[in-house]
């Protein structure tokens, strides 16, 4: 057996060019984790470690792992039809029937979808359908795409263009033009931006509910109600981006239901299947919708060979079952208190956690040298923290974005009391192990 792992581990190392990774100490320390199973919460490796998947892999698996019922329906689906092309009139059932249930759950008159392979595609589609819709309107000036610092949309080269963490459009030295950044909490700031561009060349706006990849950052409660009033005094398209905060994972189906707010256009992703199949979309408002049947004379040239693929719309169907039979939404309501609370206690016990915050099972805890002044230590201790906690049994992230040294934590809706309990055990055994390690009086 050790044979055959040491093979995988060069393999992967000779052959597997991991994305958002490492590559250096991929090259040298070779696969950190080779996974093999899932079960609830749990993951296992190929060498027997299990660890809690604290971060529901990439906030997607909302239902958890090892699903036998989803597999059962691919399967199924997969026998009968996997595949067929959407483009043109071409239709199947799985895919009807999800927009149709898509529409009943979204906020607002988001009434159509339009199926993409994932978030990053949600995003460049929003952006190419919110200007081709200004084309319709007679509107072609209006192209400019405002987003927020912070915010993470994707790696397409729009959703890269979009991204206000820097790093990420510095990986490449030429973008899609015209996306412009604002602060992320700063309603004022926004309206500034457009008076200063000028309305007329400005066709949406973009924002996560709850910023995820950037440090689980949580808008003041009025903001979202500034931003659509602004939106709509100066006629932009107002897009969310609920690639992570859709389908339950903050405690509400969608992240902007704590906001009392609907979009024009909202991009979805993730946990639509909770990562069982690759799926996403973007879904538009009724009278987008109208308007484009209205306005529209020759073909709608966007499509991806597998918008509308009927065995990733069968898992979402079924995984969107499971969630409302489980009561999914409501589980992440009240096990996302029960996770502020235990950060709450890490806090009191760690001296090296500043600030603590969630929303629903989307939480971070800040790492401070200093929790009074909130002075940061010179390296972020953040990734020796989550590479700690790995080898302890609790997978979870690190942002060091911005001068952040956060840890962000995203588990599945199906967590329970006892799961949230040992996490938070084995996270503060991990604090008490780094405390020691950099000789740091705790209290
Ligand atoms: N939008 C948000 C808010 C995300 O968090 C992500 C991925 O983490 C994306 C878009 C991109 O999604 P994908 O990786 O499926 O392309």
């Amino acid at each position: 057996m050790e044979n055959y792992i040491r093979n995988l581990e060069e393999l992967d190392k000779k052959h597997f060019l991991h994305p958002t990774s490492p590559i250096q100490q991929q090259q040298t320390d070779g696969p950190g984790f080779i996974f093999t199973k899932g079960e609830g919460v749990i993951l296992e490796d190929i060498k027997g470690n299990r660890v809690i998947d604290a971060m529901s892999s990439l906030w997607n698996v909302n239902i958890g792992h090892g699903r036998e019922e989803i597999g059962q329906v691919a399967m199924e689906q997969m026998s009968k039809l996997a595949f067929n092309s959407c483009f043109s009139t071409y239709s199947n059932e799985p895919a009807i029937r999800l927009a149709a249930k898509l529409a009943k759950i979204a906020p607002g008159d988001l009434t159509a979808t339009f199926f993409t392979s994932g978030g990053s595609e949600s995003n460049d589609t929003a952006y190419k359908l919110a200007r081709h819709y200004w084309i319709l309107k007679g509107q072609p000036d209006k192209i400019k795409i405002i987003t927020r610092t912070r915010s993470y949309h994707g790696v397409a080269m729009g959703a890269t263009s979009a991204t206000g963490l820097k790093p990420f459009r510095d990986f490449t030295n030429s973008l899609a033009p015209d996306f412009y950044y604002v602060d992320h909490f700063s309603a004022y700031g926004l309206r500034e931006l457009i008076e200063s561009e000028g309305p007329e060349t400005i066709a949406a706006f973009v924002a996560e509910p709850v910023q995820g990849a950037g440090g689980v950052h949580i808008a003041p409660q009025d903001y979202f109600k500034e931003v659509r009033e602004i939106c709509d005094e100066y006629g932009i398209l107002f897009i969310t981006d609920e690639v992570i905060t859709g389908f339950g994972r903050t405690g509400a189906y969608f992240g902007m239901e704590h906001y009392g707010v609907a979009p024009d256009m909202m991009c979805f992703a993730k946990g639509v299947t909770s990562g069982y199949a690759q799926l996403g979309g973007v879904m538009i408002s009724e009278k987008m919708h109208q308007d484009f049947k209205e306005l529209s004379t020759g073909t709608l040239l966007h499509g991806y060979t597998y918008s509308g693929h009927a065995m990733a719309c069968s898992v979402a169907l079924k995984n969107l079952e499971i969630i409302e039979r489980e009561n999914l939404v409501e589980n992440a309501k009240q096990m996302g208190t029960e996770m502020l609370a235990g950060f709450k206690k890490l806090q009191s016990k760690h001296s090296i956690i500043g600030e603590v915050r969630a929303l629903g099972l989307m939480g971070a805890i800040e790492v401070v040298r200093d929790p009074l002044t909130n002075e940061r230590f010179a390296a972020p201790l953040a990734p020796v923290i989550v590479a700690e906690a790995a080898k302890r049994g609790v997978v979870a992230r690190a942002v060091v974005f911005d001068g952040q040294d956060t840890i962000v934590f995203a588990p599945p809706l199906i967590i329970t009391a006892d799961e949230l309990g040992q996490m938070m055990d084995i996270l503060s055994e991990t604090l008490t192990a780094v405390e020691d390690a950099q000789k740091i009086v705790r209290g």
